[in-house]
């Protein structure tokens, strides 16, 4: 019970107390948390407490950075609760293979994120920095009040705790395996008939399918997307099958970052976390996030910066939130694709956005769609598109690449059709993916 009073405090906290009247008040308000959380957080950890050495809180927009590698290379030292990286592994790893995601150390629940074998991450997170998050997550996405009734269905690659927090009251959570059979969660989500459903854009996208058949029979309140990138093809079908606007919900094991308000705009969680930009391209709004979240104390996140690459909006959203804005979640920085400039040996970066405008420019009626890069003068491309008009899509395609490449001033790569998308077995797809390393 003190548990759920935690949690409806947070959320009402989230939700009515904390409101910025201006971008001036949020900045001064993330300032003054910044101060306090890196005095009282960094003693705690022998890593950030050696990093910082000789570098002034005052300047904490300025304090060196760190990422993912050097977070995993130090995590004994960087956590303030004494986790070791091997012990946290064993755990993570076990429950991934029983699918149990129950044990914790101590009271902390061990997560693990995903990414390439060698390349995995883990994150810890404190039974009261559960509590925090299940409040905030409730505040921001539920549909309307905490004190009706919801059913969430969430699909997810793992379950963790965390989520377990959430299953309170008259919030009903159920967790839906990404690697279970479609047949099951058909049966399941029929019985269940979530009012919230959650889940990757590609999951999203097979439900619909199921519903146009008439073998799915639910009629979800809000529908939200999350772990992958949601591409414009996907979000209109989708709207079109469940008959209103897709959310969004942009949170990563390193932080709740964003979040879609009324309009369907995605805001950052600036009362959570410090977003810094470290801008690929201004002009286009394009840059890497850096964050800083003055919410996480077990495996404190300072001046992060995230392999994601986000978009700006141009114009302020109707809703009148000073959170900044986003026109889009571009990707991962490592699905960047490369052409080689004319008559030089130098890279040009092509945004995965322009990748996309390249395919979806080429015809109204493609379904799916996967583009990966292969070798600098090769991309590969996946097409599912009626028989009829592929011959004249491919013509699109090509003349669509040749004028990108020719604004670059680039060689134009050869391109290849594959017939087959490969196997996701629970990983997340990419329809833009670098398949090198540069
Ligand atoms: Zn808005």
């Amino acid at each position: 019970m003190i548990e759920q009073l935690k949690i409806l405090m947070t959320y009402l906290k989230s939700k009515y107390f904390i409101r910025f009247h201006s971008r001036e008040v949020l900045e001064n308000w993330q300032d003054k948390k910044m101060k306090n959380f890196l005095k009282n957080i960094v003693p705690l950890s022998p890593f950030y407490k050696k990093y910082y050495e000789g570098f002034s809180y005052d300047n904490w927009k300025e304090l060196p950075l760190v990422d993912k590698n050097r977070m995993m290379e130090y995590f004994d030292t960087f956590n303030t609760v004494g986790i070791k990286k091997d012990e946290a592994f064993q755990i993570a790893f076990q429950a991934e293979k029983t699918r149990d995601f129950s044990p914790q150390i101590h009271d902390i629940t061990i997560g693990l994120s995903s990414g390439t074998s060698g390349n995995r991450g883990i994150f810890l997170a404190s039974k009261n920095e559960r509590i925090k998050w299940a409040g905030t997550v409730l505040a921001k996405c539920l549909p309307y009040s905490i004190l009706k009734e919801h059913k969430i269905a969430f699909f997810l690659r793992a379950n963790s705790n965390l989520y377990d927090t959430v299953d309170k009251g008259k919030i009903k959570f159920h967790f839906f395996d990404l690697l279970d059979l479609m047949d099951d969660h058909i049966k399941n989500l029929n019985t269940y008939k979530p009012s919230i459903l959650v889940a990757p854009p590609s999951m999203l996208s097979m439900l619909a399918k199921k519903i146009k058949t008439g073998m799915l029979k639910i009629d979800p309140q809000k529908v939200i997307s999350v772990a992958e990138v949601l591409d414009p093809l996907d979000e209109k079908y989708l709207s079109d099958v469940f008959n209103q606007k897709i959310h969004q919900v942009y949170q990563c094991t390193e932080g709740f970052l964003a979040t879609t308000c009324e309009y369907g705009t995605l805001h950052l969680n600036e009362d959570l976390l410090v977003i810094q930009k470290e801008y690929l391209d201004k002009n286009l709004g394009k840059f890497i996030p850096i964050i800083s979240d003055f919410s996480r104390t077990s495996q404190p996140i300072i001046r992060y910066r995230l392999n994601d690459i986000l978009t700006e909006k141009k114009m302020p959203c109707p809703c009148g939130s000073h959170f900044t804005a986003l026109e889009q979640i571009e990707g991962r920085c490592d699905d960047l694709f490369y052409f080689r400039k004319k008559e030089s040996d130098t890279l040009i970066p092509v945004f995965p956005d322009f990748i996309r405008r390249v395919i979806s420019l080429s015809s109204d009626e493609i379904k799916q769609y996967k583009v990966n890069q292969v070798r600098l003068d090769l991309i590969e491309v996946f097409l599912e598109v009626s028989d009829d008009r592929k011959k004249n899509m491919k013509k699109e395609i090509e003349k669509n690449l040749e004028r990108l490449c020719n604004q670059f001033n680039c060689l134009i790569p050869k391109i290849q059709y594959i017939h087959k998308l490969e196997e996701q077995n629970g990983k997340k797809l990419r329809r833009v993916e670098r398949k090198f390393e540069i």
